[in-house]
């Protein structure tokens, strides 16, 4: 299969809410896509399921070759492919910054340390924080700590990497350095999901846009959309935006 992540009519409820109704779309190996929609629209739980935070009800998803719908994901296959990052940076306070991007290299890859370190230098310099290697976390900005985030995704050298609003609690100037961070790991060819309210990052970074509305994707297709909506809920989504 060559789409890195395949979803046909995924069906997702918490109780006596049904958040996914239905839901198809695929990413391509290489492929930006920004996926954009209203609060509550199912967002965050469609990205939740493609990493197992959640799981699929019907349907069938198909993330790096791992069939979700079954019983038998290989759970830890999975997280070595997909990488995900979200609005808040989850680092562990009392570790620096090469020890948090080193953690799973060691824990989750088994790297030895010399390994670690090589591969921590190398992705917190592509994310530009070469010289914080040994700051703590609190002594980094909202900004820098998101990139550190990143980096410590990258580091595991996924398939695929998931965003979820990552730059939302950010004030302009460091949701700028993040978005360029993204930016640069598209040109590279790298394969992602970004959910965003960042519609001019979206019509700019986007190979394609998938728009969610109550549960189901009501449109999709390249940037364009967002300039010519073909339908209403998209118009009345980015005039609001
Ligand atoms: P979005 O990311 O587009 O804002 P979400 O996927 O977070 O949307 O949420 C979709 C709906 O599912 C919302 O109504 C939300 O309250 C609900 N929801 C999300 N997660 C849970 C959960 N764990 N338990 C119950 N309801 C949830
Ligand atoms: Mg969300």
């Amino acid at each position: 299969m060559s789409n890195i992540v395949e979803l046909r009519d995924v069906r997702k409820r918490f109780g006596s809410l049904e958040v996914l109704k239905g839901v198809s779309f695929s990413v391509a190996r290489g492929e930006v896509v920004a996926l954009i929609g209203q609060s509550g629209s199912g967002k965050s739980t469609a990205l939740r399921c493609m990493d197992r935070l959640e799981t699929i009800e019907g349907g069938e998803m198909f993330v790096c070759g791992h069939a979700m719908h079954t019983g038998t994901v290989d759970l830890a296959a999975l997280r070595r492919d997909v990488g995900i990052v979200f609005q808040g940076y989850n680092l562990f306070p009392h570790l620096t910054v090469a020890q948090n991007v080193m953690l799973g290299l060691r824990l989750v890859k088994g790297k030895t340390k010399a390994e670690a370190t090589q591969i921590a230098n190398a992705v917190l310099d592509r994310v530009g924080l070469q010289s914080k290697v040994e700051s703590y976390p609190e002594q980094l900005s909202g900004g820098q700590q998101q990139r550190v985030a990143i980096a410590r995704g990258l580091a595991m050298q996924p398939k695929v990497m998931l965003f979820d609003e990552v730059t939302s609690a950010l004030d302009p100037q460091l949701t700028g350095e993040v978005l360029r961070v993204i930016e640069g790991l598209a040109k590279d060819g790298m394969t992602m999901i970004l959910v965003t309210h960042e519609m001019d990052f979206a019509r700019r970074v986007a190979d394609k846009i998938i728009f969610m509305h109550n549960g189901v994707v009501r449109e999709q297709g390249g940037p364009e959309i967002l300039t010519n909506p073909g339908t209403e809920e998209l118009a009345r989504f980015v005039a609001a935006a």
